[in-house]
């Protein structure tokens, strides 16, 4: 099934993985397929450099600590109405399943980075979780930096030479099939382009990881979301990969559940342009607030989507031409702004944060702080009437009022930032023929992991949920896509 002509690689070679897309879903499924024992695997990356979107994380990844059993039931309430009234009862058995395998093995996830050495060491709590259960590393590197260069470097020293080929300037743009007897169609192997050779063939075991859509604003979310053109984005401008799986008859699912994020900094400098930094969900986590001329308007802490919601009802800044955006102030003081160190110097060397003393701000802003300090220390019974109960590392005001004290300010507007539908798998992370609740029909020859899958986040993705279905799937499909190399089928 496997037989190699113009390719890559030579006739007699044993059968490789192969994968399409260089994030952490396919570095997860390429380091577990040699683990499982894979000759060889073959990394197919259309961009320059590895790591996609993945390098770019700087929240961290989710994993349950012990006695934490409610990131099953916060995932299922993050996931919200599509899940919650999804039409058969078999097609949310289907999802609530996928939800389960990423939870429950959510620890074990975090244990198979840690063992590779990635620093998982701090645990914060983001919005729309009941726990902190979110793992980054106390340095300043960012988590997305942090495993991703890890685990390429472990790629490429441990299993020994050949084993692992990464092919960067490379672009899979067709499926190869072939069909069975039964009419069932089996994928074979890949053709690909590149700049120097033109169109290639490589045939074995593919595991699709190439992300979400986020990023082709004007192909797939112009398709699948119009009323969201116009929104700048923390995503590469890209091509979404989901054609390529629909030409071999891959089902989609939850295409227009599409995330805004509700924190994509302005830059001073150059407001108007589309591709944003996003300020990571956990300057929230540790204390930081939400200002709309001074004064707070939302419990921070509330999933994505509604805080997203909220600021998109303020009326919209004017002044950035062709792209929708709003005005709105982050703000951490000393005790937020000394817990998330290692992001703020970053933002405030890029200049998307300002340091200021408290007192050069303005009246209704320093009202609103001194209202604010009063419900973090609970003084006279007070509660916040935004509904935020955890206040992160919150300390100005808390014992004394320093005038003098400086705080961080930056502006931010929602942004894309994730998009939660993509291709139908099942708990092998085999990509499905069948709609959601049918009877299934894996196509045999072909997994996918990550953004490029949907069913599991439904209407919102929780943070650090994304990394975790890399981790989480990436190594079912790798493990999968060894076995199928090894007997020569799919
Ligand atoms: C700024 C930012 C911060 C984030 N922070 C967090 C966080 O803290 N925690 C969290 O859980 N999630 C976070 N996310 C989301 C998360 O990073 C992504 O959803 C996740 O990393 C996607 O991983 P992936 O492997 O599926 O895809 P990607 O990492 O995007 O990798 C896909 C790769 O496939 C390549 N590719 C695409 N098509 C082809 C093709 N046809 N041929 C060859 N190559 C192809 C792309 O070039 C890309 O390199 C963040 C996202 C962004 C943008």
């Amino acid at each position: 099934m496997y037989n190699n002509h113009n390719n890559a690689r030579s006739t007699n070679d044993p059968v490789p993985v192969i994968i399409v897309g260089s994030g952490l879903a396919g570095l997860s499924a390429a380091y577990t397929a040699l683990q499982s024992g894979a000759t060889s695997v073959y990394m197919f990356e259309r961009a320059a450099k590895p790591g996609g979107n993945s390098i770019k994380a700087s929240s961290g990844i989710n994993g349950a600590t012990t006695g934490d059993d409610a990131f099953f039931a916060d995932t299922i309430r993050s996931a919200g109405k599509r899940l919650a009234e999804t039409a058969s009862s078999e097609a949310k058995v289907q999802r609530e399943h996928l939800i389960k395998i990423l939870t429950e093995r959510s620890p074990q996830a975090i244990g198979f980075l840690s063992d590779l050495g990635v620093d998982l060491s701090v645990v914060t709590q983001l919005g729309g979780h009941s726990r902190a259960r979110t793992h980054r590393g106390a340095g300043k590197t960012p988590p997305g930096v942090a495993i991703v260069s890890t685990l390429l470097e472990k790629l490429k020293t441990e299993f020994g030479k050949g084993k692992f080929r990464l092919l960067t300037g490379c672009e899979v743009t067709k499926l190869l099939t072939t069909t069975h007897s039964d009419g069932a169609v089996a994928v074979t192997g890949v053709e690909y382009k590149t700049e120097a050779a033109g169109v290639e063939m490589l045939r074995g075991p593919v595991v699709f990881a190439t992300g979400g859509f986020a990023g082709d604003t004007h192909g797939l979310l112009s398709r699948y979301r119009p009323d969201l053109s116009g929104l700048p984005s923390t995503n590469e401008p890209r091509p979404g990969g989901h054609d390529v799986l629909t030409a071999v008859g891959a089902r989609l699912v939850d295409m227009d559940s599409v995330q805004i994020h509700p924190t994509g900094f302005v830059d001073p400098q150059n407001p108007g342009a589309r591709l944003k930094f996003l300020a990571a969900e956990m300057l929230r986590g540790e204390g930081g607030i939400l200002l709309h001329e001074g004064k707070r308007f939302v419990n921070e802490l509330e999933t994505r989507e509604r805080v997203s919601e909220v600021i998109m009802k303020l009326p919209e800044a004017k002044e950035e031409g062709v792209l929708k955006q709003w005005d709105v102030r982050l703000l951490l003081d000393p005790g937020a702004a000394k817990a998330a160190e290692g992001h703020i110097s970053f933002y405030v060397w890029k200049g998307l944060l300002k340091k200021l003393k408290v007192k050069d701000l303005a009246e209704t802003t320093q009202k609103t702080l001194r209202e604010y300090a009063e419900v973090v220390s609970g003084r006279e019974g007070k509660v916040d009437g935004m509904g935020r109960r955890a206040f992160g590392h919150w300390s100005l005001g808390v014992k004394e009022w320093d005038d003098e004290a400086e705080v961080c300010v930056g502006r931010i507007t929602p942004i894309v930032h994730f998009t939660m539908g993509g291709v139908a798998i099942n708990d092998h992370a085999q990509v499905l023929a069948s709609e959601l609740g049918q009877e299934q029909k894996p196509i045999q020859g072909l997994w996918a992991a990550g953004e490029i899958t949907g069913a599991i986040h439904g209407d919102n993705r929780l943070g650090g949920s994304s990394l975790l279905e890399c981790v989480v799937f990436g190594r079912i499909s790798g493990e999968r896509a060894a076995l199928a190399a090894r007997d020569g089928h799919g």
